[in-house]
């Protein structure tokens, strides 16, 4: 009997998952994204190990609901799509703010909180802080983003 595995996923750089299991079902890959037109990768742009999938159970439909992972288990690097949505929330951040201590924070923050550490915490109660006195739409707008990079403890504090 085979034991349980991850298969490959195939992602774009904006994080739509093109397939859970690019490997068991070549089939299925898409070199393109159906949502945004990018091409797909299947393995790290740094130091190409394969992108975790779906993982297969032996005799066991889990279902299949998959997010791909934030960074890169071998090289520790951040995804495409990790950095692209913690760009967006800076991006959208600078455009409030002028004061550079306040962006520089922001930023600092924004890292720490996709990892998984207690660190994140942390940096999201900072980023609660630093949301206060802007724009409630911007900032409402930059939560969504960032709680689809947050590391699960860091997404309690983010949404209180
Ligand atoms: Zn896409
Ligand atoms: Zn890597």
């Amino acid at each position: 009997m085979r034991n349980s595995y991850y298969d490959v996923a195939q992602v774009c750089p904006n994080g739509h998952v093109a397939s859970s299991m690019a490997e068991t079902c070549p089939q299925h890959r898409k070199p393109f994204c159906d949502k945004c037109g990018e091409a797909t990768i299947t393995s790290c742009p740094k130091c190409d190990a394969r992108i975790r999938g779906y993982y297969h159970v032996p005799g066991v439909m889990l279902g299949h609901n998959y997010d791909p992972p934030g960074f890169c288990l071998s090289c520790g690097s951040p995804f495409p799509w990790t950095e692209r949505k913690q760009q967006a929330a800076i991006d959208l951040f600078i455009e409030e703010t002028q004061d550079q201590e306040a962006r520089r924070e922001f930023k600092e923050s924004v890292e720490q909180i996709a990892k998984d550490t207690p660190q994140a915490q942390v940096a999201s109660l900072r980023i609660t802080r630093l949301l206060e006195p802007i724009g409630k739409f911007t900032a409402q707008a930059i939560r969504d983003i960032l709680v689809d990079v947050a590391s699960e403890m860091a997404k309690k504090f983010l949404i209180p």
